[in-house]
């Protein structure tokens, strides 16, 4: 009978432990991973067709032809 209690409260530590185990090894991957994929998604860098400086997509201003410009200033020098 002692021998079953022993077993019974091993059985229960062992459950108690791999149980934490796990609740502590699902958050980390999470947040790292989640934190890479930030720097990850980078902003498109664009040369200007006039002066040659990158500067971000998002800033750069299209020409006629498509060519890609870093202010409006320079599209104006190089169409005309
Ligand atoms: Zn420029």
């Amino acid at each position: 009978m002692k021998f079953l209690l022993v077993f019974a409260v091993v059985l229960i530590g062992f459950y108690v432990w791999r149980s934490s185990r796990e609740g502590r090894r699902a958050p980390p991957p999470a947040s790292p991973g989640s934190a890479a994929a930030k720097p990850k998604a980078a902003i498109d860098m664009v040369q200007c067709a006039h002066c040659g400086i990158h500067c971000p997509g998002t800033d750069a201003v299209t020409g006629k032809d498509g060519r890609r410009y870093c202010t409006a200033q320079h599209r104006l020098d190089a169409e005309h």
